[in-house]
């Protein structure tokens, strides 16, 4: 009897199991879809006239069987820059990777390829922020104790990149450490490279203003768009 029972128990897990890969989503909304999702979200941030979509209990029990996010956020951990939030997104809609001066280091890579490869995700969107503090604290280069030296070492080359450019420094570093980051995804082989090169994802560079709550897209619909096409 026992043993009937488990052997029932499994067959209901093995059933729950091939189920929940049944119901796994392959493929999301194109990138210029995804894309145009993330800039009416924002809109509706900066206007305050958040909708709050998919944060509801059926939204949740339907979620229990798969993910399918429409895009990745690449954004930095500042409290003030939630993707959720600035693009008024719900559960399940973002997969999101935060680490301080949203910089792309092995795990992130692989978070991004997870979602990308596994989950079908078609956009990836890597995500600055106005006066942010690691870019900042990167380009004093003060002395940092602990691991901050790490994080500092993986801002240097944005630094750089734009040390005696006109403007604010860290504005400025700001941007080219996404520029950076955004490219070296896009080149990152062997599994998000091959899918930027069959126009199966798309990688965009984006600013979020802490003052006004804008996200500005470095690379606009258009080069979503070019990359779709050869779908
Ligand atoms: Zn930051």
């Amino acid at each position: 009897m026992k043993r009937r029972l488990v052997a029932g128990l499994i067959g209901a897990v093995l059933v729950a199991a091939s189920l929940a890969q049944a119901a796994e989503p392959k493929g999301s909304l194109s990138a210029p879809d995804a894309l145009a999702k993330l800039v009416k979200g924002n809109a509706n941030f900066v206007a305050a006239t958040l909708k709050h979509p998919d944060q509801t209990e059926a939204r949740r029990t339907k979620l229990a069987a798969g993910q399918n996010p429409f895009a990745v956020i690449l954004c930095c951990s500042d409290s003030r820059v939630p993707p959720e939030v600035v693009f008024d997104q719900g559960l399940g809609d973002l997969f999101v990777v935060r680490v301080a001066g949203n910089v792309a280091d092995g795990i992130g890579i692989a978070s991004i390829e997870y979602a990308a490869e596994h989950l079908g995700t078609h956009l990836v969107v890597v995500m600055g922020h106005s006066r942010c503090g690691a870019v900042t604290a990167a380009v004093k280069g003060d002395a940092l104790p602990g691991h901050l030296l790490t994080l500092m070492e993986a801002l240097e080359p944005a630094v750089a990149a734009t040390q005696g450019h006109v403007g604010d420094p860290v504005t400025n570093a700001v941007w080219s450490n996404v520029m950076q980051t955004s490219a070296r995804l896009r080149g990152c082989g062997p599994i998000l490279a091959e899918l930027v090169e069959k126009g199966k994802l798309t990688i965009v560079g984006a600013n979020y203003d802490l003052d006004t709550g804008v996200v500005e897209f470095y690379e606009q619909p258009a080069a979503a768009t070019e990359a779709a096409a050869i779908q």
